[in-house]
């Protein structure tokens, strides 16, 4: 949904995730109410079902539609439009059939394409009342 996003890695004291969302400015998401009681900036995600978990974050905070889309989902890099010209062994040969561009993240390679995964994505935006 282009947020800037990053996840807290796991060996992480609660004092040292506050700290690093103190220095960078951060919101914190979080289920831990402990940790969600020490942190203004923060909202504890209550249910374990993604889709609520999504629902309850989109009650707090307003989706861009310019910026759906723009990043990338494996390391959060800003993804780029390129042409499919010379991908050729890099992506699907069904894909460079029917996109004469695709969106490519130059920090770890990842290519995205308006394919089946991508229609879902739109199709559940679209359920939570987003329309892109
Ligand atoms: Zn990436």
């Amino acid at each position: 949904m282009g947020f800037d996003v990053e996840y807290a890695s796991s060996n992480l004291s609660d004092t040292q995730i506050i700290g690093k969302c103190k220095a960078d400015n951060l919101f914190l998401l979080t289920r831990d109410k402990e940790l969600h009681s020490r942190y203004k900036r923060s909202l504890y995600i209550t249910s374990q079902d993604h889709r609520e978990q999504i629902r309850q974050f989109l009650s707090t905070f307003t989706v861009d539609k310019n910026l759906v889309f723009t990043r990338c989902t494996e390391c959060n890099h800003q993804l780029e439009k390129i042409d499919t010209a010379g991908l050729k062994g890099k992506i699907p040969e069904g894909v460079l059939e029917r996109f004469s561009t695709v969106l490519y993240c130059s920090k770890c390679g990842k290519y995205y394409w308006e394919g089946d995964h991508f229609i879902k994505i739109v199709e559940f935006l679209r359920e939570l009342g987003i329309e892109i």
